[in-house]
């Protein structure tokens, strides 16, 4: 390709609005733009490492014996409502009548589609193992969306779906997917872990792996243990960690209107919450001294404060508990010189109103007001604390780590299958309920999670297997006929040998031709300047800077 023929404008300065490097690179070396909140185009640059990255993953997924498909992305509600989703799915479903006023969807992910399909195909045994994925464009009305391709409205998706006879049909299917993704990953270059995650929205059994790009720039946190193998979602973590209070132990409603609060159930129901949502509640006194905590449930307490407010005896975890119990008193929430913070999944909040005004009786409702008592932690810090007592399984304590969920796998079970009446007949004649299992890995996301791990101040400096090209060669003055006939004809060598070459032919200054290669962030550029006149060119290696000189001849063979 001839630069300056080539759709592109790069940019000189960080646009205003992206604060992610990932997102300004794009952006600045051209890889897309945007349409509107969430929603972007991409440019033949981007359009080319996206290909390539769905190449890889086309390839892994028929080498694990799955089949493609193209599904549609518009969709009847009658099947959303028929999964029970139409409720559950929320906002994030974007919905619209047609204009029969009939009421669509655009898919956000496609078990409805894919489960009715196979329900109405599939009837014997013998049509079974199968799995069949597609590659297409999904939408989701993210309530936030955020840095350029890292959660967009309307996206890049690589969703499979297998359907399985029974539970060992489901392990072996889910272990090929999981295999294909470690490849797929593998190949792309990039650092990431599969780490075990919670069931979320999507609903299903045991099993599920989250692959992470491991990132700062990521919105996922990952506690993992340098002693053993374990690895989790810091949700999962804590959730495996500690007693999670459920939603079957919320109170009922009668207990509602008792004021005050004195669990975290109760903290639950006035805030609105769920109580998954909470990972920590600390009681703080007025100095900013934290006297008390409690973690999901689990109760951790500063023991004179406490044994003070209760005047109990050997006070022990345990006997604190109980004596909760007994008198009915706060262990938490103890005293009118209090504050209480209380520390959500993604917000923190202050509960100080209230409270602070507690009496003997303890009992007042809380007021939410935003945290300006007490320095507020980052978000990370806090999973940081909470993940400090965690040990999962070696007992050791667990690191915490960023990351970019670039993909899911999910043994599903029967959710789906059930919900549309997906069965089989046995060899036996009987009718049985398809096992199924779900495995998404989000393809124009992988573009940005791996520019966070591949760049420099410089630009971007893309893994070889999805570069747009693999070559940059730059004649740096092409009014030299010298050294366009060189460069021209080691272009036409390299694309004959089937290297991907962009030849940077614009009448431009050398130091804008170089900044512009280091921004695009080929692999290898070869520069071809005065040194052509003894018959050298410059070959430099963008990751490590490596720049040899070396005969035409030489360059061509090195790079082949
Ligand atoms: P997240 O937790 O980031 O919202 P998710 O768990 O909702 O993602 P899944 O339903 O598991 O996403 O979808 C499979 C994959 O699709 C994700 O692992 C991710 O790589 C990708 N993905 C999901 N939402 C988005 C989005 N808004 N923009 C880009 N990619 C996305
Ligand atoms: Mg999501
Ligand atoms: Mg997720
Ligand atoms: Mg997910």
């Amino acid at each position: 390709m001839k630069q300056s023929k080539l759709f592109l404008n790069t940019l000189r300065e960080n646009p205003a609005d992206a604060d992610v490097a990932s997102h300004r690179l794009m952006l600045r070396a051209g890889l897309m733009r945007q349409l509107t909140a969430g929603v972007y185009t991409f440019l033949p640059l981007g359009y080319r490492v996206l290909s390539k990255i769905e190449a890889i993953v086309r390839q892994e997924m028929d080498n694990a014996g799955a089949q493609e498909v193209l599904l549609p992305a518009m969709q009847p509600a009658e099947l959303w409502q028929q999964s029970g989703r139409w409720e559950d799915y929320g906002a994030e479903l974007i919905r619209f009548q047609d204009r029969h006023d009939r009421t669509m969807v655009l898919g956000p992910t496609h078990e409805e589609v894919i489960t009715s399909l196979v329900q109405n195909e599939v009837q014997s045994y013998r049509q079974l193992p199968v799995t069949l994925y597609q590659i297409q464009t999904k939408f989701r009305d993210e309530p936030r969306p955020r840095a350029g391709l890292l959660r967009g409205r309307e996206f890049r998706m690589k969703d499979a779906y297998s359907f399985d006879l029974d539970e060992a049909g489901l392990d072996a299917s889910y272990q090929a997917m999981y295999d294909a993704y470690c490849r797929i990953f593998d190949r792309l270059g990039v650092e990431y872990r599969a780490v075990e995650a919670d069931s979320g929205a999507i609903g299903g059994e045991a099993g599920n792996h989250e692959f992470m790009v491991l990132s700062e720039a990521g919105e996922d946190t990952i506690a993992g243990c340098s002693h053993c193998s374990y690895a989790a979602n810091v949700e999962k973590a804590v959730g495996q960690a500690l007693p999670q209070a459920d939603a079957s132990q919320t109170p009922a409603r009668e207990k509602v209107a008792t004021p005050g609060t004195k669990t975290i159930e109760d903290l639950v129901r006035v805030l609105g919450v769920s109580a998954s949502q909470i990972i920590k509640v600390v009681v703080y006194l007025a100095d900013g001294k934290p006297v008390a905590a409690c973690l999901r449930g689990d109760h951790e307490v500063n023991e004179v404060k406490l044994k003070k407010v209760l005047g109990a005896k050997d006070l022990t975890m345990a006997s604190a508990e109980e004596v909760l119990r007994e008198t009915g008193k706060p262990v938490g929430f103890v005293g009118p010189d209090c504050g209480l913070k209380v520390v959500f999944d993604r917000d923190i909040l202050s509960i100080a109103d209230g409270v602070a005004a507690s009496n003997e009786a303890g009992y007042h409702d809380i007021h939410v007001v935003p945290n300006r008592d007490f320095p507020v932690p980052e978000t990370a810090d806090i999973r940081m604390a909470a993940a400090g007592d965690l040990c999962v399984k070696c007992g050791q304590p667990l690191r915490l780590f960023r990351g970019i969920e670039v993909g899911h796998v999910f043994k599903l079970g029967t959710k789906y299958s059930k919900a549309f009446g997906a069965t089989y007949t046995d060899e036996s004649g009987a009718e049985r309920t398809i096992i199924m299992g779900c495995y998404g890995l989000g393809t124009s996301r992988v573009i940005p999670a791996v520019i966070e791990q591949c760049h420099d101040e410089n630009g971007i400096i893309w893994p070889i297997a999805i570069a747009p090209y693999h070559v940059h060669i730059v004649p740096v003055n092409i009014k030299d006929e010298q050294q366009v006939k060189a460069a021209e004809s080691l272009y036409h060598r390299l694309h004959a040998a089937g290297v991907e070459v962009l030849l940077d032919d614009r009448d431009e200054r050398p130091g804008v031709k170089f900044k512009d290669a280091d921004l695009i962030g080929l692999p290898v550029r070869v520069t071809i300047g005065s040194k052509i006149a003894e018959g050298n060119v410059e070959l430099k290696i963008r990751r490590t800077g490596e720049v040899q000189v070396l005969t035409v001849e030489q360059a061509f063979e090195t790079i082949l």
